[in-house]
């Protein structure tokens, strides 16, 4: 058939619609055919259609070819010599560059069987011959767009894949970032206890709790014996390391897991006894009182001793609605002024009113 006969027939058919990918990047297709005027029509039908095409009349050469210029799409003949189009598939099916290339089959055979073994040796359409122009072109525009859509199925979900890793990272970050800033608004910089904010938390749920499970709850506000002396003597450096290491001994001291340490506003600190009754928070004062004369930490100015000492001030009640968490807190802290006023470095137990 001549070229000139060829594009008779093909002023026929509509004019070619490309998508976008198409027009992009033109589809190469590997036709596949012992018959050269086979290869000619194919070729020429599927170029006016804007595809790119490569020919080739022997299965093993259209394996090379398969190999070196991947093709998007594989025409391929059933029958010719040397090596059929199934062994041809087959090899290309196993081979990790060419086997997701869809491949059709064309073929003068009409038998049943063969059309089975197509589809089950990976083969994604089949043609019979002799050719009607218009299907070739539109399984072959069917099977391309299975194609690209299954390419960028792949890429999404590689893309997505990408994406989760990114944000779980990221997430992992925020809430290592979290709980260091929680740390950071919880903990007093200076002594590593707990600050004011935290103790005020902590005292209205331990206040809810009390109220709910009907136990005591005990508060102790305390103080450093003369704190302003020492830091004049000593300078503000020495002072912090002063404050410091009273927290410490503070924390020795108490050593229940349920209790809390705070640091409540410059040498004043509070502790939180849950569960606690007068009677035993005031032994814990004594404590921690004694734990702060152990320290031995010289302070020359004091009126009270020659070493840092602790001013207490003990309260405990059932919270109930009779009492607000504030009263707590006022009765501790008159407690406190009572053990100032007898003579600094002792713990003063005050009931609530
Ligand atoms: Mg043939």
């Amino acid at each position: 058939m001549s070229y000139v006969r060829k594009i008779q027939l093909l002023s026929h058919f509509e004019k070619p619609i490309l998508s976008k990918v198409l027009s992009d990047c033109p589809a190469r297709i590997l036709i596949v055919d012992d018959k050269p005027d086979n290869l000619e029509l194919l070729s020429t039908v599927l170029t006016v259609q804007g595809y790119q095409t490569k020919t080739c009349e022997r299965g093993k050469s259209a394996i090379e070819l398969a190999k070196t210029d991947v093709p998007n799409l594989i025409l391929l003949d059933i029958s010719m010599p040397e090596m059929d189009g199934f062994s041809v598939c087959e090899i290309l099916k196993k081979d990790f560059i060419t086997k997701d290339i869809p491949i059709i089959f064309i073929s003068a055979l009409k038998d049943v069987r063969d059309k089975t073994l197509a589809f089950q040796i990976g083969g994604s359409d089949y043609i019979t011959k002799p050719f009607q122009v218009d299907e070739v072109i539109a399984r072959v525009k069917n099977q391309l767009n299975i194609h690209y859509l299954q390419a960028e199925l792949r890429a999404k979900n590689k893309q997505l894949e990408t994406e989760i890793k990114h944000r779980q990272a990221a997430e992992n970050e925020l809430l290592r970032l979290n709980r260091k800033l929680n740390k950071l608004a919880t903990v007093d910089r200076l002594t590593g206890i707990a600050n004011r904010h935290y103790l005020d938390e902590f005292l209205i749920k331990e206040w809810q709790r009390g109220k709910r499970e009907k136990f005591s709850l005990a508060l102790i506000l305390c103080d450093i014996d003369y704190f302003k002396q020492y830091n004049d003597r000593f300078g503000h450096l020495e002072g912090d390391v002063c404050l410091q290491q009273v927290a410490q001994a503070i924390v020795k001291a108490v050593n229940r897991p349920a209790d809390l340490v705070a640091r409540y506003g410059g040498e004043e600190f509070a502790i939180v006894l849950p569960q606690t009754s007068a009677e035993n928070a005031i032994l814990v004062a004594e404590k921690i009182r004694l734990q702060i004369q152990d320290l031995r930490i010289p302070h020359p100015d004091s009126l009270v001793r020659d070493d840092v000492s602790l001013s207490l001030g003990v309260t405990a009640v059932i919270p109930g609605s009779k009492y607000t968490k504030k009263q707590l807190l006022i009765t501790a802290d008159k407690a406190l002024y009572q053990a100032k006023k007898q003579g600094r470095n002792c713990a003063i137990l005050s009931p609530m009113a």
